[in-house]
């Protein structure tokens, strides 16, 4: 079956090779006509991808991932058809994404510490937006201590490594809430990867109970019992079915840019519910209160 759709993508503006212009025109030569672009804390790619999108006759999505914790457990949370020019919900995201840059900061001082000699100002350079690990990963290949990004993770910067600090995060109820405050479609990423459906599970009534409205099936690499089994959860808890490939560029994750097939059903529910929301007041969002930084 064909896949014009694609619902999980990163660009530049976050930890994506591509630009978002230069996404849209990958998204073309594969032959997508929808998809959504879902940096990790940022919705600065969103106006780029739009234009870009407009001159392809690509149907742009506007989203965003938040990465959050949940004592032990990490959820990842995507946000569809964000109203993303609202100011409040700007103000939170730039909150979070300066407690990256601390937080990428320290790193370096830890490595520097090590006689692992990077600098901050490259590693800044690298990001180009939202800095995460990845980039910290970039400038030690760069430098030559490691010879792929993998080994980065593993010697240097994964959970464990001397390097290794963790970041600020909200927790998934939070995310939901504030993906809400901008009348955004809160759904649950690769669900078996994070949390794992066990944890999920018994999760799940609380998510809900927070707005979350979908669930992603049809994730890159899930196998059709993998989807099976969502399907039934998704059902259970009255959640949309999505889709995508988590795409940052080529290699990077095992499914290329549209290499997922997402039925247009997922499309329509998510349209349908943003409908709902559009131009309503939001909810408000207020941050929690910074001792909860790690
Ligand atoms: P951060 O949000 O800054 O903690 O970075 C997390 C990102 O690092 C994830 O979204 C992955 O893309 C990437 N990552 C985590 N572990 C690894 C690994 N072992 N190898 C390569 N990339 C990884
Ligand atoms: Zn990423
Ligand atoms: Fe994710
Ligand atoms: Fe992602």
């Amino acid at each position: 079956m064909t896949n014009y759709i694609d619902l999980h993508t990163h660009s530049t503006a976050s930890d994506g090779i591509y630009s978002p212009t230069e996404l849209l025109h990958k998204a073309h030569e594969v032959g997508l006509r929808i998809l959504a672009l879902t940096d990790h804390d940022t919705t600065d790619g969103l106006e780029e991808a739009m234009q870009a999108a407009q001159t392809l006759d690509i149907d742009l999505i506007p989203g965003i991932e938040i990465n959050t914790d949940i004592g032990g457990g990490e959820v990842h949370v995507l946000g569809y058809f964000l109203e993303f020019w609202r100011s409040e919900f700007q103000s939170v995201l730039k909150v979070l994404r300066d407690a990256r840059v601390r937080r990428g900061q320290r790193m370096v001082e830890l490595l520097n510490e090590h006689d692992v000699n990077i600098t901050w100002e490259r590693v800044r350079e690298i990001a180009q937006g939202s800095v995460g690990r990845p980039h910290v990963a970039e400038a030690l290949l760069e430098a030559g201590y490691v010879q792929t990004i993998g080994e980065a993770f593993d010697r240097y910067i994964g959970a464990g490594c001397y390097a290794y600090v963790p970041r600020y995060k909200l927790t998934p109820s939070d995310a939901v809430r504030l993906i809400a405050s901008a009348n955004g479609l809160p759904v649950i990423a690769h669900p078996i990867e994070l949390p794992g459906l066990d944890e999920l599970r018994n999760w799940l009534p609380d998510l809900c109970e927070a707005g979350m409205v979908g669930l992603e099936t049809y994730y890159g690499p899930y196998t059709s019992a993998n989807e099976r089994e969502l399907l039934v959860l998704a059902h259970e808890y009255n959640l949309i079915p999505t889709g995508g490939t988590d795409f940052h560029g080529p290699g990077i994750h095992p499914t290329p840019l549209g290499g997922r097939y997402v039925p247009i059903e997922a499309v329509e529910s998510l349209k349908a519910e943003a409908a709902k929301r559009r131009g309503k007041t939001p909810p408000p969002f207020e941050l929690p209160p910074p001792e909860k930084e790690k």
